[in-house]
Formats: C-alpha cells, sequence, structure tokens
C-alpha cells in the first residue's frame, strides 16, 4: 500500500542524508580512531586468536531448544566467560510448564554514556556437537546462528574490558535459550529481555551479518485461523433461499478477498497454509480431517494461515481489511476470523534504527572497512530484539554470518571474525561515552 511505500521511501531518505556527507572515504585514515579507540582495536588484535577455539568449545555442546540441559551448558560457559569480565551473570530458568530451559542475563552496572543491550540466544535449531573446522571454514549447529554471534559479542565486550574501557558502562547482556521455539506464554518467556530493555537506551542483536548490511528491521508474524459455516442440505438446493451458497464457495470468496487487498501491501505477506472443508472438517497446525460428498453442501471449512508485517500499524491496517472481508457474507453462510496471541512482533524500520545504523556505518568506515547500508527487511526473520526495538532504537546483525542456517550443514568462516567484533567493540565503546 501506499502508506508502506512512503514509509520505506521516507527512512530511505533520512538515511542517505545521514551517510552521505561521508559517503566515498571508504579507507580511514588512521586519525580516525582516538588514542583510546587504537588501544581497543589492539586489544582485539590480541584476543583474536582465541574466537576459534571459543566458538568450537560453545558449538561442542548440543543445545538445541528441546535439550534443555545443553542450553543450561552453554550458557553456563557463557557465564563464566562474562563474570570474568566483571558481569553480574546468573542463568535465570523458565518455569517447567514453559518447557524451556531459561536465559543467561549478565549485567555490568555503571553511569556513562548510553546503557547499552546486548542480544544472543543460545539454542540451536538442529542438535549440535558437530563442530569442525578445516582453516578458516567451520561447521556445525550455530556456528553463524548464532553461537558465532554470541562469541563476536563477547570478544567486544572481552576487548574493552582489556583496554580498561568498560568501567562504569551499563551493559546488560541477555541471551535466551528459546529463540528458535519461544516456550508460551511469551509474557514469560521474554519477562527478562524486556525487563533488561527497561534499563537499557539502545539493543544491539548479533544474529548473523548479511555482507555489508545492518538490519534495521525484522518482520513480524501473527498466526490466524478462519471458521465459516453454511446452511446444508441436497446439492439441488444450492443458491436458493433456504440452502444459500455452502461453506466452500463463502470461503472463496474471503480467500480471493484477502489475496485482492493483501497482495499489493509492500512489506506484508499472508499466507493460508492449510484448508479442510466439507461436512465435517478438523485442523490442527500440521493436518486435518474432512468428509462429504458432491451432492451435499458443505457445511463447515476451516483456514490455518499466517501473517507477517513491517510495523504494528502495518498489522492494524491489513487486520481491519482482513476483518472488513470477512464481515460481509455470502447468503446463509457466516464466518469467524481469529487471530492467535503467540506470534513474534515486528522490528519496525524507525529513524532511530537508521541513526544507530549510521553509527555503525561510521565505525566500519573508520575501521576501513568500507559502508553499512540497511538489509531489506522483507528477507529477514522474526527475531529476538523485536521485542525490545520498538521502544529502544536496535540495530541487528551484527553477528558472524554464514550459510545453511536451521539446515544440518550450517557453515561459517572465520576470516571476517576480526572485523566484526572491532566494529562491535568500537560501536558499543562509542555509545557508551
Ligand atoms: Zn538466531
Amino acid at each position: 500500500m501506499i502508506f508502506a511505500r512512503s514509509f520505506f521511501a521516507l527512512f530511505a531518505l533520512i538515511f542517505l542524508a545521514a551517510v552521505s556527507p561521508a559517503a566515498g572515504s571508504s579507507t580511514a585514515p588512521a586519525t580516525a580512531l582516538t588514542a583510546e579507540e587504537q588501544r581497543l582495536m589492539a586489544a582485539v588484535e590480541a584476543g583474536k586468536a582465541d574466537f576459534a577455539a571459543d566458538l568450537g568449545r560453545a558449538v561442542a555442546i548440543d543445545s538445541a531448544t528441546e535439550n534443555l540441559a545443553g542450553v543450561r551448558q552453554v550458557g553456563e560457559l557463557f557465564r563464566g566467560q562474562l563474570a570474568a569480565l566483571g558481569f553480574d551473570s546468573r542463568f535465570v530458568p523458565l518455569p517447567v510448564a514453559t518447557g524451556r530451559a531459561g536465559h543467561l542475563v549478565a549485567e555490568h552496572r555503571g553511569t556513562m554514556g548510553k546503557r547499552v543491550l546486548l542480544i544472543g540466544h543460545l539454542d540451536t535449531v538442529f542438535p549440535g556437537a558437530n563442530f569442525k573446522r578445516d582453516g578458516d571454514q567451520v561447521s556445525g549447529a550455530g556456528v553463524a546462528d548464532m553461537k558465532g554471534g554470541d562469541v563476536v559479542l563477547i570478544h567486544a565486550l572481552r576487548a574493552l574490558h582489556r583496554a580498561g574501557l568498560l568501567a562504569d558502562t551499563q551493559i546488560i547482556v541477555v541471551m535466551s535459550g528459546d529463540e528458535e521455539l519461544p516456550g508460551s506464554p511469551l509474557a514469560v518467556s521474554r519477562r527478562d529481555l524486556l525487563d533488561a530493555a527497561r534499563r537499557s537506551d539502545v539493543a544491539l542483536a548479533f544474529e548473523g551479518a548479511i555482507e555489508n548490511t545492518g538490519t534495521v528491521a525484522r518482520r513480524g508474524f501473527v498466526a490466524w485461523d478462519l471458521e465459516v459455516q453454511g446452511a446444508t442440505g441436497h446439492s439441488s438446493g444450492m443458491f436458493s433461499a433456504a440452502m444459500g451458497s455452502g461453506a466452500v464457495f463463502e470461503t472463496a470468496r474471503i480467500l480471493s478477498g484477502f489475496y485482492d487487498q493483501l497482495h499489493t501491501m509492500d512489506g506484508i505477506t499472508m499466507n493460508p497454509a492449510l484448508i479442510v472443508g466439507g461436512t465435517t472438517a478438523e485442523l490442527t497446525a500440521t493436518g486435518g480431517t474432512v468428509t462429504g460428498k458432491a451432492n451435499i453442501i458443505a457445511q463447515r471449512v476451516l483456514v490455518h494461515g499466517d501473517l507477517r508485517y513491517l510495523s504494528n500499524e502495518q498489522l492494524a491496517e491489513a487486520r481491519a481489511k482482513m476483518e472488513a472481508i470477512v464481515a460481509k457474507h455470502l447468503p446463509r453462510t457466516s464466518a469467524e476470523l481469529k487471530f492467535n496471541d503467540n506470534g513474534y512482533p515486528a522490528m519496525a524500520p524507525t529513524p532511530a534504527n537508521y541513526a544507530l545504523l549510521a553509527q555503525l556505518d561510521r565505525a566500519s568506515r573508520d575501521l576501513g572497512y568500507g559502508a553499512i547500508t540497511a538489509f531489506d527487511p522483507r528477507g529477514r526473520g522474526a527475531g529476538d530484539i523485536a521485542f525490545v526495538s520498538p521502544p529502544l532504537p536496535g540495530l541487528d546483525g551484527l553477528g558472524l554470518g554464514g550459510k545453511g542456517e536451521h539446515t544440518i550443514h550450517e557453515t561459517s568462516e572465520l576470516t571476517r571474525a576480526p572485523e566484526l567484533v572491532k566494529r562491535a567493540a568500537l560501536l558499543i565503546y562509542r555509545l557508551t561515552r
């Protein structure tokens, strides 16, 4: 829709205005860094040989979301590393009913500059314990998503600590144990993250970097269910005043309306994924059953699907359109649309997020690594940062990227790790002055 397109164009303009004065100076002059910043970069250099071993230790622990003991073990590994830097670190278990292990929460208390929230996650989609290294090539569950990012985060903080620059900074690290399959209800499983956000000014997340981009927006999603009822009887009565149009035609009308109204909204996707209809119909999240005959008018149709969106405003607009379509009815039919409340929120592309991206871009160019641009949010799935940004200014995509995330062939390259640690350390340093 016009709303969403102009929304994007506006932020793109703001972003260009923010970065264009220095665009073109991709090689940094030596003077771009202060003496303290140079000391910080020397500390990153001094620690970079440990990166592969630190990543290997984390990936060697199987921490698929459902493996509660493994998630906790990875949490303990990182907890110890952050405690050594002066963080007050603890593993916060979740109630057993959630079926999830809990989260690592580590806090460094101070008063200087902005209060920074750093976000990682401990769990992986597939079981791990399969770390392999061949030169700079590494593979195993979580090398990119996102134990690689967790190690970038920790190495950046370790460099700040070794350079004596962590003193009096206010930094909270939250690594969820259930990012890949959040525990329910979200109000419980995301309570610690939301608590940390209330005591922070800005959020940085370390999901994998995608080339030279930063993530200023991630789409949210919500699941929905449509239930349609119609009068039933002999098919020869179809279209009569008594029998009306049947539940299947009514469903076709609704879905075709959804398509017409939503497929042109920029940033929206809507997927009717499962459908059953007939005399009887039952549906679960992954399958269904149906009975019926060609000479009986269908009485009941169930549809299950999802809706992905860029901002709460866009979600409200799409929902209003869907509800208006459902509210009309073909003769002798009725329909009800329900939105599930356990979806993931959107990280909207706000001006504050673009301002943070401009700071990362500045840090990257000051280090001689070139410009950082905004990644297209349509290509990025939901993530934990969306629970806190908005309201906090947020930036994601600061971790070690890779290939094959969410598959059993997840790989990454260590060559870029020092660059990622340096720019993260420099960004955190500048935010906390
Ligand atoms: Zn992830």
